[in-house]
């Protein structure tokens, strides 16, 4: 019997898709921002991240940006270019009334409907349809409203912030102090026996049925491979080996980035839940797990992670 090869993600993840141009130069240059909105593009994105999508729910739909405004207005926000067009990000509040949503969707579901017809989807719901430009000038104009939404305070002398470089920095009115938008580490590991089962486990909050990998913040002064070692360890008291980098995806949900690994355990080793994180722990044949991605991502005894996480992707190329 040959061995297996090592497992890969089975996709590059939805939301490390992306292919506008993250040039520094445009941002601190008023002529070619100016001449970026003229030619540019528009989303519009509200305060629970909703963004107006075309009528089959599978692409954005971006404004013209000379529609929106002859001059560039001061809350846009330069999410990339293409180019001779920019693409930008313009806060809107809109109102909306909520659609039900479809099953399936887990309580993620924040879609709504504008009075004029149009559908507002967040992130989590599209980012997995989109194509490669929407899905990274979405994702990062989340991330970036997201990012300004809680940093409007100078964190070291409390003073208002004011936004500049088009949105990528923010300078301190008090004491000019600059601040860029922050990203926090995220670890998520997909624990594997070596041979054919992974552990999976499910938080109280979550739904029956659905399980994931295991995930955890990055503790200052921790390396990538310690956090992942100590949040395997705490949530089901399992110690791991072999930990082993597999991709990354930006997770704006606040401002995380999750930055995946496998690791090996023994599948006899005692299951230990953490007490309120971890309501149920267990490993999982590769056939169930086959099952539930060949219907949808669903059986009568599990729900996997949605397409839009790195999880399902972790899981799929295991299960490969
Ligand atoms: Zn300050």
């Amino acid at each position: 019997m040959t061995a297996r090869a090592p497992f890969q993600l089975a996709a590059l993840p939805a939301l490390s898709r992306s292919t506008a141009q993250r040039d520094e130069g445009p941002r601190k240059d008023p002529d070619q921002l100016d001449r970026l909105w003229k030619s540019g593009q528009v989303l519009f994105v509200d305060r629970h991240g909703r963004t107006p999508v075309s009528a089959d729910g599978s692409a954005l739909a971006p404004r013209p940006a000379a529609a929106v405004a002859d001059e560039r207005p001061a809350e846009a926000l330069l999410l990339g270019a293409e180019g001779e067009t920019g693409y930008w990000v313009v806060p809107r509040t809109e109102d909306l009334t909520p659609i039900d949503a479809p099953p399936g969707t887990w309580g993620l579901w924040a879609g709504a409907v504008s009075a004029s017809g149009e559908q507002w989807h967040d992130l989590r719901a599209i980012g997995a349809l989109l194509d490669d430009t929407a899905a990274g000038l979405f994702t990062t104009a989340v991330g970036l409203l997201n990012w300004h939404a809680r940093a409007r305070f100078c964190a070291k002398c409390g003073s208002p912030v004011a936004v500049s470089a088009a949105g990528w920095s923010t300078t301190c009115t008090g004491c000019g102090r600059e601040e860029y938008p922050r990203t926090d580490p995220a670890t998520i590991c997909l624990v594997h026996d070596g041979g054919d089962q992974v552990l999976l486990a499910r938080q109280p909050i979550w739904p029956a049925r659905r399980y994931s990998v295991l995930a955890g913040f990055v503790e200052t002064g921790e390396s990538l491979e310690a956090c992942v070692a100590r949040e395997v360890a705490e949530e089901v008291g399992v110690q791991v080996t072999d930990i082993r980098y597999l991709g990354s995806q930006p997770w704006p949900f606040p401002r995380s980035i999750m930055i995946g690994f496998a690791a090996l355990a023994d599948p006899t080793a005692p299951i230990v839940p953490a007490d309120g994180e971890i309501e149920q722990a267990r490993w999982f044949p590769r056939a169930e797990i086959r099952a539930a991605l060949a219907n949808g991502g669903e059986t009568d005894d599990l729900i996997l992670p949605g397409e839009t996480s790195i999880a399902r992707q972790m899981v799929a190329g295991w299960a490969d």
